[in-house]
């Protein structure tokens, strides 16, 4: 495949320019950029560049407000909403990230919950963030429906992730996020596109047929990872980011974008916990830290996010490779 390599600046301005030739007033822009090039950093790139055109043609179709103005309250003592304005969610999560600290501060356990938005892409940046200023958090999103409830064939739940953050005393918190299906939908895609086969594990035909064509998986129904248990934990994510909060359900959302093809549009649940509030305060580092020299000591193992961690240390010097077809479509969309 043929790539452009691009320093992580110039990828910044390449999407500044695109979402706002498209739509976008600065603020808005600026926010979408920053999140995508913090996954190209990381070397996330289902969640980087891959999805500007996505972006730039939803706010282009006037589905997505690109002028959005995310509101902020708070709807009890420990529960805070954000309004998204119907826009890209970026912006609404930078607005949020304060108030749901200081509120976690205040209560030792805070929840946050946004509406009305498009496409909250990896669930890592904000319990990151969180984690960071030495709280501990879990964030919830659905999508759209892929992958089919345990039993059936049907697809119902989206590929609904969950991510987890704690906080370490010296160096970037622990952090892991990761969908409840057994594959990434853009994994999927990208078997189908390259003819490589998928596991028998990662979905099903249209009639319930066993698989391993990628092309017949995109037709049926993907999997919960680990059949019946992933498929719960897809079920309890629909509950927590839609019918909780007052959004929409997977299905909801595929339905309300009227087969238009842009990005979701739904809810998400962040639970944030301030240890120092849960009778540990002078331990619970120390001890988390026991924990991970524990499993360090075994051969073959490593922290989930060592390898975001990495990444971003090389790419600000190193850059970032792009599909020459991906630049070019880009470059179609100024
Ligand atoms: P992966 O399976 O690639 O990784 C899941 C987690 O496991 C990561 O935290 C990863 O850390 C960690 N991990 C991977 N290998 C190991 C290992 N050997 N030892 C310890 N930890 C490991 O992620 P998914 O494909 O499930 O999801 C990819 C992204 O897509 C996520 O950010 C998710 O939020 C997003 N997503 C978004 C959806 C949406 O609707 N918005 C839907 C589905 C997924 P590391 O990063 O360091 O490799």
């Amino acid at each position: 495949m043929t790539t452009v390599n691009l320093s992580l600046e110039d990828a910044h301005a390449l999407s500044v320019t695109c979402l706002r030739t498209n739509g976008c007033d600065d603020p808005n822009a600026r926010a979408v950029a920053d999140r995508m090039i913090e996954a190209e950093r990381d070397r996330c790139p289902s969640h980087g560049l891959f999805r500007l055109p996505w972006y730039a043609k939803g706010v282009a179709s006037g589905r997505a407000n690109g002028h959005a103005k995310p509101t902020v309250e708070k709807l009890a003592p420990a529960v805070i909403r954000v309004n998204g304005d119907n826009g890209f969610a970026p912006l609404g999560q930078q607005i949020a990230h304060q108030p749901l600290v200081d509120c976690t501060r205040e209560t030792g356990i805070a929840a946050l919950a946004f509406t009305n938005m498009f496409h909250i892409a990896a669930m890592w940046p904000e319990v990151e963030a969180l984690a960071n200023d030495g709280l501990c958090a879990f964030a919830f999103t659905a999508s759209y429906p892929y992958v089919a409830p345990a039993g059936g064939t049907k697809p119902l739940y989206g590929t609904n992730p969950l991510g987890f953050a704690w906080p370490r005393k010296d160096g970037p918190p622990l952090v892991f996020d990761q969908a409840s299906s057994a594959m990434a939908r853009g994994e999927i895609q990208i078997a189908a596109r390259d003819g490589h086969s998928v596991p028998e594990t990662a979905g099903i035909g249209p009639n319930g047929e066993a698989t391993t064509d990628p092309n017949v998986v995109l037709e049926g129904a993907q999997l919960g990872f680990g059949g019946y248990k992933g498929a719960s934990l897809a079920l309890m994510v629909e509950l927590l980011a839609g019918p909780l909060i007052g959004d929409m359900l997977s299905f909801e959302s595929l339905e309300d974008d009227g087969g238009t093809g842009g990005p979701p549009k739904g809810g998400e649940l962040i639970i944030a916990l301030d240890p120092a509030r849960f009778g540990n305060p002078d331990g619970f580092l120390a001890h988390g830290e026991k924990l991970f020299e524990a499993i360090l000591a075994q051969e073959g193992t490593r922290l989930p996010g060592a390898r975001r961690f990495t990444s971003r240390k090389q790419t600000p010097s190193s850059g970032i490779d792009i599909p020459e077809s991906l630049h070019q479509e880009i470059q179609a969309l100024m």
